[in-house]
Order: C-alpha cells, then structure tokens, then sequence
C-alpha cells in the first residue's frame, strides 16, 4: 500500500519530485494532519453510492480519502502545476476526474452531468483556497446544485460567522446566508501546524447540510437578501437608519411604523433579528411598495 499524502514526509518528498514551489495567492496550504483528514471524510458521510465534489486538490491528500470512500471524485484545481502531480499520485484510480479551472468560472450544473449523473447524492468537501471562500461558498448555495452538504475547511473566523446566531458581532450577512440554505455545525477547530506551509491564522472544519427547504418561506428571495444587505450597511446604525437607505429618506417616519407593525423596535440594529423577523419585514416592505 501506499503512504498518505497527508504527512509532513510524504507532502515534502512530491513537492521535491516535481520541484513545486508554493504561491500564497493561491492560498496553497496543504493539509498534513491525518487526524483532521479522518475528521472531514467522517463529516462527509461518504459512501460507494455517493459522489464528492473537491474544490482545490492540491496535491491530493484529501483526494485519494474521497476517492477511497466516495463513487466518484472530481476535484477542480486551478493551478496548472499541479495537473501532472495530481494526475502522477492519483494513478490507477478509476473514480477520480482531476478537472483544470477556476471554480468560480466552473459550469457546474454540466460538470454535475459529467461526473456525478450515477450518484444518488453529492458533497462539496474541500480545504478551501481562503481568499475565495465567500465567493466559493455563495455559488455552491445560489446555483441551487442538487447537493447533500457542504464539508468545508475555511478561516477560524469564517466558520464562527456562517455558524452565528442573532445578537453578536459574528452575526451577519454570511450567517444569514448560510443559514437560509443550511444548518451549519462545527466540526473541529484545526491548528495552523496541521499544514504545510502554516498558515497564519487558525483554521475550522465546517459541515453545512443543506436543508430540504430554506429555513424561512419569503415571497421573493433577491428583495429578502436586499433588506438583509440594507440592514447591515452600516453596522452602528439602526435598523430603522439603515433601510431609509433604500426607502428613501422622506420615508423614514413611515418606515418607523411599519417595523413597529412587524413587531420589531425601529432602533434595533440589523445583527439581532433572526431569519424569520428579517422574511416577515421583506414581505411588509415589498406590501408597502418599498
Ligand atoms: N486540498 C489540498 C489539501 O488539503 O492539502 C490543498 C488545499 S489548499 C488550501 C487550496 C487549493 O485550492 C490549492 O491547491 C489552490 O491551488 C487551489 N485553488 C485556489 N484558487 C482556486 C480556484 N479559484 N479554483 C480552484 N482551485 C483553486
């Protein structure tokens, strides 16, 4: 058998073979830490039947864990370099499509046709590039994909504010997001030792598993994330300030009344309402013609 990639050897003695160097813009950290391996595959539930999306293979020590537990793989990379490495390390698996691109550029809705026609569910699992988390995440919610969960490794930080509840400075429009499509649990909190090179910030294993319906019913979803946008333009300010914005400042009297309307105090600032009081305000500003 085969050593894991997913050691401080292993990684060490590929990178030298094929004289890989580094680039931070990409946010290259490779995963080392076979124990946090064992904690994303277990998160993801895998099984022969199922099939596992992978954003950013790197070298392929979360890969070659998917392709032993999953149907079939396909794993999206960027960086040119590592095309011949991962398809080098992944030799002789059948179950694995290393695909060239940007994720962001990905159409995934064919690649799904591609790859994943035979599964009866799909993950996204991934140790993601940081500086695209977001808007890796947001395309994977709104693209409305046919997808079991979302088993991520993103910034500390990051996964505190998809995880936040209503009332603190974590609470915002990437909860709210989140949390419309999913129900978000942390997995485990992962040193910045577990990768090569250690990254600077610690980092989170998160699993969103997306809900069959969203977590609140509203008549027209864009105007529900407008109002969400509007009310977290200016953090300090209130809520009855901040949405005069999009009312218009003559309105902002009438704006009073009709939050008061919704039972929901026009001094409140936007990061203590929950989802449900932000739909029941969406519906009465979209009533009120707002
Ligand atoms: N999965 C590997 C691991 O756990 O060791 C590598 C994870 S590393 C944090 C992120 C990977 O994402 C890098 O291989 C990087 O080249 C790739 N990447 C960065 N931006 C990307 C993008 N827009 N689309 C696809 N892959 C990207």
């Amino acid at each position: 058998a085969r050593a894991d990639i997913a050691t401080p050897n292993r990684t060490k003695d590929i990178i030298r073979k094929h004289g890989f160097t580094f680039k931070k813009s990409l946010g290259q950290n490779f995963l080392v830490d076979k124990n946090i391996l064992d904690k994303i595959v277990a998160a993801a539930e895998l099984n022969p039947a199922k099939g596992a999306l992978e954003i950013g293979p790197g070298i392929g020590a979360l890969t070659e864990r998917l392709a032993d537990e999953a149907g079939r793989v396909a794993a999206v990379e960027i960086d040119t370099r590592l095309i011949p490495i991962l398809r080098d390390v992944m030799e002789g698996r059948d179950n694995v499509a290393i695909v060239h691109g940007d994720v962001l550029k990905t159409d995934l809705p064919a690649l799904w046709e591609e790859q994943f026609a035979a599964c009866e569910q799909v993950s996204v699992v991934a140790n993601l590039p940081y500086y695209v988390t977001t808007p890796i995440i947001m395309k994977l919610l709104e693209e409305g994909l046919p997808l079991e969960s979302i088993v991520v490794m993103v910034q500390k930080e990051v996964a505190e504010r998809m995880a936040a509840a209503p009332g603190g400075k974590d609470y915002g429009t990437l909860s709210i997001a989140v949390q419309y499509y999913c129900e978000p649990r942390l997995v485990c909190i992962v040193p910045s030792g577990s990768f090569i090179p250690a990254p600077n910030v610690d980092s989170a294993v998160i699993k969103l598993k997306r809900r069959p319906e969203p977590a609140v019913i509203v008549r027209d979803e864009a105007a529900f994330f407008k109002v969400v946008h509007a009310a977290f333009a200016q953090r300090r300010k209130t809520l009855q300030n901040n949405l005069s914005l999009l009312a218009g400042k003559d309105r902002k009297q009438e704006l009073g009344a009709l939050l008061e309307g919704c039972g929901i105090k026009p001094e409140r600032r936007g990061e203590t309402l929950t989802l449900q009081e932000y739909a029941v305000l969406t519906d009465a500003l979209l009533e009120a013609g707002v």
